[in-house]
């Protein structure tokens, strides 16, 4: 049977030593800070949003969150943003989504200073990640990432197989590991035969939505199993996209859902946040190209 990707584990780990990296920048005089913004009533939004300040609280992080009814217009969150972008008490900026429909996303996104995109949805971080790093790494993908190397699973001349082609997880995922010489292919709803190219998988990343999308038959001996999935179902439990039960007596190693990728998710956040405050507290005058440098984007 396979091992367990322990993310709640690491994230706890993870977290204690965001918490003293925030002592040392509150020492300095500066307590971290992460803006959330939250429109409208969702209740899965409340409780991501719910998870982020109470991560922010364990990491000594001060979150704050903006509650706007569904009916906020796009200037409004624009100028609440542009206030967050100049205010020194702020290191991240998060939008939850989903927005309603009258409120376009990338304008959203767009005005969020680079330096306190701790999400990595600006397009200046997505465009790091396809010439090679980026300031800040999106969360999940990054997530994943970190799971994989602390279980000292290698990806470079492996076939990594992503199911899900979103700009959250799918596509930033693909750039991540291609960067670190895997070959990536990314499968999606429009995918003539799923099974064929999950059954060539090394490691199979798989962020569909879709629960028991993929089954032991579609899967090859001691393949590694990554689902970020999270679906919640008519009983009210959450299972991820992946037939757990069965796909583990293949795998070499797989993720929980709850307890795999999900806590990893808040957890990358914090750490954004946090080097994001600590670039601000090193660095005066905060440029792009000053951060360009820190973080070898071009390298
Ligand atoms: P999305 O709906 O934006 O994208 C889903 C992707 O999966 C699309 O590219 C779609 O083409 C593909 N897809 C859907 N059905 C498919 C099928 N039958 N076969 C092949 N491809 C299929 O979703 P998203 O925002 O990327 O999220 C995906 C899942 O991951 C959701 O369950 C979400 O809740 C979860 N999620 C988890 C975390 C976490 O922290 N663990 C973070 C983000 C999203």
């Amino acid at each position: 049977s396979a091992r367990i990707l322990d993310g709640r584990t690491l994230s706890k780990e993870i977290r204690a030593s965001l918490l003293e990296r925030s002592l040392r920048i509150r020492n300095k005089g500066h307590a971290p800070g992460l803006a959330v913004i939250l429109v409208g009533n969702d209740p899965a939004s409340k409780v991501y949003v719910r998870n982020k300040s109470k991560a922010c609280g364990e990491c000594g992080v001060m979150s704050k969150v903006f509650l706007f009814p569904n009916s906020v217009s796009e200037h409004e969150l624009i100028e609440l943003i542009e206030k967050l972008n100049a205010s020194n008490e702020i290191d991240g900026v998060l939008v939850q989504l989903p927005l309603p429909g009258h409120v376009n996303v990338r304008n959203i996104m767009g005005c969020i200073s680079v330096n306190k995109d701790v999400d990595g949805f600006h397009l200046y971080n997505v465009g790091g990640l396809v010439v090679g790093g980026t300031i800040f790494p999106p969360c999940t993908p990054y997530g994943v990432q970190l799971l994989l190397e602390t279980a000292k699973i290698e990806v470079s001349g492996k076939n990594v197989v992503i199911v899900g082609a979103s700009n959250i997880v799918g596509k930033p995922m693909a750039l991540m590991l291609l960067q670190k010489d895997a070959t990536v292919s990314i499968c999606h709803i429009k995918t003539n035969d799923l099974s064929l190219y999950t059954k060539l998988a090394d490691v199979l990343i798989v962020a569909a939505g879709k629960p028991g999308l993929i089954t032991a038959d579609m899967v090859k001996n001691n393949v590694v199993v990554i689902d970020v999935g999270i679906n919640r179902m008519p009983d009210g439990s959450i299972t991820g996209d992946v037939d757990f039960d069965n796909v583990k007596h293949k795998a070499s190693w797989i993720t929980p859902v709850p307890g795999g990728v999900g806590p990893m998710t808040v957890t990358m956040l914090i750490e954004n946040t946090i080097r994001s405050a600590e670039l601000r507290m090193s660095i005066n005058n905060l440029e792009v190209t000053k951060l360009e440098k820190q973080n070898q984007v071009y390298g």
